[in-house]
């Protein structure tokens, strides 16, 4: 990608490097030291030792948490790539007279207190609906380089857009509760097709490189169903449901990417 030109988002939280209870305090070894000898067992009391040191951690986190973008070079690139994201939203939104009201990026690592539960690393990205915020680990674009062969930093990019597809679409109301499999697979594949529009807008910007295209459909081949074996936690939130088949993932990333237009990512219909 040829982000030089583009402005970083200042709509980022930096908490990485920030623990937020993932190893024990001293007064949660405590409680399980004390549990274990009264004969309890001793996993279910050191869940209850991490939520207490979280729960302590988690306030702590909030307030330390720098905003803005990060000056290290994986934070500008997130973070130009978000101001992208809002560049192309922006415009789009307006033309429908309405605004757009950008998300939160929040970069962790390893684990993450959001408003739709506690976030692993594992689990990949997510989008929160309750608080309007992305959560990226950074170690998942490494993962897509060497896990999933994805490398390319417009594969990257792709992620970060898809994550805020979903969050257009809770401003248009399209993101709900997924009841099914099939109802959240079109969700999903919705959110790739928004990710092909921004990307159709960011070409127009001149911001896409020869190869570009073909790293961000490699990548929504990688992380297709079919593909990923998904280890969820059971949070709700939409990366822990199901995303559709390469195939398909490829197909709406394209559909958007051909068009620029939001209207032509209905996934109601045929998928
Ligand atoms: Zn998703």
């Amino acid at each position: 990608m040829k982000l030089g030109d583009q402005e970083a988002s200042g709509n980022v939280e930096d908490r990485r490097g920030l623990r937020i209870g993932g190893g024990l305090g001293v007064g949660g070894v405590m409680i399980a030291v004390v549990a274990y000898f009264l004969g309890f067992d001793p996993s279910t009391a050191i869940n209850v030792a991490e939520q207490v040191t979280a729960g302590r951690a988690g306030q702590q986190e909030t307030r330390e948490a720098p905003k803005g973008a990060p000056a290290d070079e994986m934070g500008q690139f997130v973070s130009k790539v978000l101001g992208s994201t809002e560049a192309v939203w922006g415009r789009i939104f307006q033309q429908s007279n309405s605004q757009y009201v950008p998300p939160t990026l929040v970069l962790f690592e390893g684990q993450v207190r959001s408003a739709c539960g506690k976030g692993q690393a594992a689990m990949g990205p997510f989008y929160c609906p309750n608080d309007a915020k992305l959560y990226i680990d950074l170690a998942f674009f490494r993962d897509l380089q060497t896990r999933f062969r994805a490398p390319g930093d417009f594969a990257q990019a792709y992620v970060i857009a898809h994550e805020v597809g979903h969050h257009v679409q809770k401003l248009t109301g399209k993101l709900k509760q997924a009841e099914s499999a099939q109802a959240s697979v079109r969700t999903e594949l919705q959110a790739d097709c928004y990710a092909g529009v921004w990307g159709h807008h960011a070409g127009a910007m001149k911001q896409l490189e020869a190869g570009d295209i073909a790293e961000a459909l490699n990548a929504a081949t990688a992380i297709g169903d079919d593909r990923l074996q998904q280890q969820s936690q059971g949070r709700v939130v939409p990366e822990s449901f199901t995303h559709g088949s390469s195939e398909q993932r490829v197909r709406w990333f394209k559909r958007g990417l051909d068009s620029g237009r939001p209207a032509d990512c209905d996934t109601s219909s045929a998928l």
